[in-house]
């Protein structure tokens, strides 16, 4: 609860005390404590209030301590407009990339007299900072993430297929405790794993295929996020020197990261070990299609993007995954992603399993 009101009162800050609605749920849960799956809160300089329905009743109550629970039959909309019209609000700033238009025209149509302000990210700017509770709480998904993967790689029957082995990763966290699989794990084998976000198939992984496993846990709300190159036998020289050069553009992502570092120097780095090799006439960084990493917690995407461009600086408290890739059409795909969090002297990798290529 503490937590809760400590968050309240940076976002007050943030907006020096003007009126915010705030309608993305894992901003609300990071905000108040509600996990609920509908809900709208508004937050005034001495206010906060919660709108949600009789489904959430005793759940709202229980969980959210720091603000006012209003609950009402149906669509909770009406009641949120009517508290605003209460207050008399000239102003109501809102999250610009996350309400919906629906509710945004809804909320004009009600409220005439208001002045609906968009505002971009100001609780996800909060959320990117996270505190000791929270990094611990990510380790601990990513521990249970790590187990559910040596349990399944430990025991892997060589005829299962790619969604097989999938289902057996998400089975593997549910049975551990996770509420779910914080996104549709990746098992993606030979020429299908030069996708980067491959669904697998219901084939049988072939001998010697390199296998792109990405696979990431939610525990107590928390995400976590892992890629592991994984193969049934020896996949021969030239796929394991594809393996070697990712883990060296990792290795070089993770060496440079320390508070004031900007992100785009960090994805650089990546980029340029990858630029010495050469496959099948492509240099290796032509092959990196996607950016280095994001941060990750309450949601798997979240600030900031270590990517090309990206001038913003990273700073203590903030969790990213290290993830170059590189994707040759026809033939394989490599990724390997570690967690990491950024502290006062340089960066903690919090991913325990072994990143080297998994031979079974
Ligand atoms: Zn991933
Ligand atoms: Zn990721």
């Amino acid at each position: 609860m503490e937590d809760h009101s400590n968050r309240l009162a940076a976002l007050r800050g943030r907006v020096r005390g003007q009126p915010l609605y705030v309608s993305a749920l894992a901003n609300i849960r990071y905000l108040t404590g509600f996990t609920g799956s509908a809900g709208h809160l508004l937050v005034t300089a001495d206010s906060a209030t919660l709108f949600t329905d009789s489904r959430y009743s005793a759940q709202a109550r229980e969980q959210v301590r720091c603000a006012d629970v209003r609950i009402s039959r149906g669509d909770a909309r009406p009641e949120l407009a009517a508290a605003a019209t209460r207050l008399r609000l000239k102003r109501l700033r809102f999250e610009a990339n996350r309400l919906d238009y629906e509710t945004y025209a809804y909320l004009g149509a009600e409220l005439p007299r208001c002045r609906l302000m968009p505002v971009r990210s100001v609780v996800e700017k909060l959320r990117q900072i996270k505190s000791p509770s929270e990094i611990a709480a990510i380790r601990a998904s990513l521990a249970l993430n790590s187990a559910a993967f040596e349990e399944v790689f430990g025991s892997l029957d060589s005829g299962w297929s790619e969604a097989h082995v999938a289902a057996e990763l998400e089975f593997a966290m549910r049975r551990r405790g996770a509420q779910g699989a914080a996104f549709p794990t990746i098992v993606a084998s030979g020429e299908h794993g030069a996708r980067p976000h491959a669904e697998p198939r219901d084939l049988r992984i072939e001998p010697r295929a390199l296998v792109v496993v990405d696979q990431g846990a939610i525990l107590e709300g928390y995400c976590s996020d892992m890629t592991r190159m994984v193969a049934v036998g020896d996949p021969g020289a030239a796929q394991k020197a594809l393996v070697r050069a990712v883990l060296e553009a990792q290795a070089a992502a993770i060496d440079a990261i320390r508070p004031g570092v900007e992100c785009r120097t960090v994805d650089g780095r990546a980029r340029q070990v990858l630029k010495k090799t050469t496959v099948a006439g492509f240099r290796l960084d032509e092959l990196f299609v996607h950016s280095t990493g994001h941060g990750l917690g309450l949601e798997i995407h979240e600030g900031p993007r270590i990517a090309p461009e990206q001038r913003q600086r990273l700073q203590p408290g903030m969790v990213v995954t290290i993830e170059p890739g590189v994707y040759l059409e026809g033939v394989a795909g490599v990724r390997i992603e570690d967690v990491v969090a950024i502290t006062e002297s340089g960066c903690d990798v919090l991913t325990s399993t072994p990143r080297e290529l998994r031979l079974l």
